[in-house]
């Protein structure tokens, strides 16, 4: 991936001094970081894009921490920017010149699990994993689930609305979270960390905050909805002739499964070929080669799940929808088989720079808007390869183009997907988030309206500015 610095939104330069003297005698060494090396590490997210190292580190322990940074931080007009994980995609958690990082990682651990009603309340430094390790002990479930589940936390992927490989069942991390606790710009504390389900009370504020990238708020602890959790499941992989095939089967899914589709997964076969053939990141399961693949996994009570998607296979088959397929029968036939779709976190090195689009369509436009995309970039000498890999339940693609690394190549192939997208009426993210990188080309996914509407939120909010500045939007 492309790697590019940014040095932006430089608060008053004159205050640095006294704000870090004025953190430090709140918080303490283990409160604060300020050595040089330390504040590099915590310069930057996965995103590629280079941050500078941060004026401090704040690492509160309580959200009466929080509230205290944030006014201080307020009172002296420090930029600061939310992180934890540092797993993000889009450079939002990258801090600019001249700004403060505050993490959440001391604010961890699982604060209640309430069996009766499902719910678990997490601090906001809390990885993923954790959470859905704690309500596996439970016998429940926590259903969002990225690849990046060991280091994102619970206040990351509130922050970006993760998706990921169950939005097909149980939705974005916005339909999993029923209470939300926030630290404001100048350190008001708005904490409903409510396990109410149905609330009709006015306006439903926690909304504001998830997917808002850090730029309204600092999410300190949150009440997660958890689900039953289903014991078994099988999992199958199908050869398509084509993505309208992948669309046709994913309607007799829906048909014969309901709500048991846990994951619906595709891969165009440059992706196949890359990550099977061209490197060894994965290895095929299928002789030949096919115009789309198709990972498929239903859950059901006992051990029938895997002679029902045996059973779709065969009328797929018959309706020439399927080519070729295998089921997986143990555990590690399972992994193996993930394997292949959860190789796009690991093609950076082998496939050199690249930009990642994660682009968001009606999922019945995803076949289209892919091949006007390839028709695209074929004629474009800067794309020197494109692969794509994606959540066809949710018409959401990522879109790996490489290029030479120059911002030249950057910059037209951008402006060409993202020009093709405005066609298409899609979303220029689907689930990474604007972040740094993106906030340019918001405009191509919202109106102008839109736009206005957003950024009056945020002058509301934070009208110095201070909360993730340069992120989501370029301009305030
Ligand atoms: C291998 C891999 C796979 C991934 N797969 C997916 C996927 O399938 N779906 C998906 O949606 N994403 C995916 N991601 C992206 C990433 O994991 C998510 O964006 C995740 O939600 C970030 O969590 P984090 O704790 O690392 O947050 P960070 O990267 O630290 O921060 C992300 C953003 O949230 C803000 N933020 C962090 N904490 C807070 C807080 N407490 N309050 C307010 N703002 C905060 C930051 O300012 C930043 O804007 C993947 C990433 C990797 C590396």
């Amino acid at each position: 991936m492309d790697q590019t610095d940014i040095q932006q939104v430089s608060q008053q330069d004159t205050a640095q001094p006294d704000v870090i003297e004025a953190l430090a005698q709140v918080f303490g060494p283990a409160g604060i970081l300020t050595s040089p090396e330390d504040c590099a590490r915590y310069a930057s997210d996965q995103s590629g894009l280079h941050g500078t190292p941060p004026l401090a580190v704040i690492r509160p322990a309580s959200v009466h921490d929080v509230s205290e940074a944030m006014a201080i931080c307020s009172r002296y007009r420090i930029g600061v920017v939310p992180q934890v994980g540092r797993t993000g995609l889009s450079g939002g958690a990258c801090s600019p010149q001249g700004t403060v990082v505050l993490s959440t990682e001391r604010m961890t651990g699982i604060i209640e699990l309430d069996r009766d009603a499902m719910t678990l309340t997490a601090w906001a430094g809390t990885p993923l994993e954790t959470v859905q390790e704690a309500a596996r002990e439970a016998g429940l479930d926590y259903p969002v689930d990225i690849g990046a589940r060991g280091s994102a936390t619970i206040g990351g992927t509130i922050a970006t609305n993760a998706g990921g490989i169950r939005v097909l069942q149980h939705g974005m991390t916005r339909a999993n979270v029923l209470g939300l606790e926030a630290v404001l710009a100048d350190g008001a504390v708005v904490s409903r960390l409510s396990k109410t389900v149905k609330d009709n009370s006015g306006f439903d504020l926690k909304h504001m905050f998830i997917g808002s990238e850090g730029t309204l708020g600092i999410v300190t602890r949150a009440v997660l909805q958890l689900r039953r959790h289903v014991p078994q499941s099988a999992l199958a992989l199908f050869a398509l002739p084509d993505h309208a095939a992948a669309l046709k089967c994913l309607t007799a899914a829906r048909q014969r499964f309901g709500s048991r589709i846990t994951a619906f997964e595709g891969m165009w076969p440059d992706y196949w070929d890359f990550v099977c053939h061209k490197t060894s990141l994965a290895t095929s399961r299928l002789d030949g080669r096919y115009g789309f693949y198709l990972l498929i996994e239903v859950e059901a009570e006992g051990p029938e799940s895997e002679a029902e998607l045996e059973a779709f296979f065969a009328d797929l088959f018959e309706a020439d929808l399927a080519q070729d397929g295998v089921l997986a029968k143990s555990i590690s036939e399972m992994r193996a088989l993930w394997q292949v779709r959860e190789a796009v976190g690991e093609v950076d090195d082998d496939f050199g720079h690249h930009i990642n689009f994660d682009i968001g369509v009606s999922p019945s436009a995803l076949g289209g808007f892919c091949d006007a995309a390839d028709i695209l970039l074929a004629d474009m000498p800067e794309a020197l390869g494109v692969i794509k890999v994606g959540h066809v339940g949710d018409g959401n693609v990522h879109l790996l183009v490489a290029h030479d690394g120059s911002h030249a190549a950057e910059e037209s192939i951008e402006a060409a997907i993202y020009g093709l997208l405005r066609d298409w009426d899609g979303a220029v993210t689907a689930e990474h988030g604007i972040g740094r990188i993106k906030a340019r080309w918001m405009d191509h996914s919202r109106s102008p309206q839109e736009l206005a509407l957003m950024r009056g939120l945020k002058a509301q909010m934070d009208p110095q500015g201070i909360l993730n500045p340069g992120a989501l939007f370029d301009q305030i």
